[in-house]
């Protein structure tokens, strides 16, 4: 599956540090999973959960600030692929994948709140129990015998 961290086809860690204007290759770049370790590197293939990075990013060594150096870059991208994760998904899918939550509690309350209410937005008609009742109403009030629903609808 595609990245759903990147669109572009260019190193995640220098378009952090250079910013939106800087003009980058989209050659020589790695592809780095950034849920790894048994079993995970699937998943995270599967889900979208990885970047490209350049080598330098990647895997140079630790003056470079690689990820596979650098334990601090590891878990920021962790909490990266989470939330990318949970704008689709729920974060019991997440636990279930993963096992391990990188975003605290506060920030999850945020993510929930907004799953809701983007489901609401989805699907706007599930809530207000009246609506069928209106319907079948209108259906009466139209006065033809024909239009009404039959015995037992
Ligand atoms: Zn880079
Ligand atoms: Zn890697």
């Amino acid at each position: 599956m595609k990245s759903l961290l990147q669109r572009q086809k260019e190193c995640y860690l220098c378009r952090k540090e250079l910013g939106p204007a800087a003009d980058l290759p989209s050659e020589g770049l790695e592809k780095h999973h950034i849920i790894y370790g048994t079993g995970n590197r699937k998943i995270a293939d599967r889900e979208g959960l990885w970047i490209h990075l350049c080598h330098y990013h990647h895997n140079q060594d630790e003056k470079s600030g690689s990820v596979h150096f650098k334990r601090q870059v590891r878990e920021e991208l962790s909490k990266e692929a989470e939330r990318a994760f949970l704008q689709n998904h729920s974060l019991d899918e997440w636990m279930r994948l993963f096992t391990k939550n990188w975003l605290d509690e506060n920030e999850l309350k945020r993510i929930s709140t907004k799953q809701s209410e983007d489901l609401k937005k989805e699907f706007p008609l599930i809530e207000p129990k009246s609506q069928h009742q209106n319907a079948r109403n209108a259906i009466k009030q139209s006065g033809n015998a024909n239009q009404q629903p039959p015995e037992g609808f």
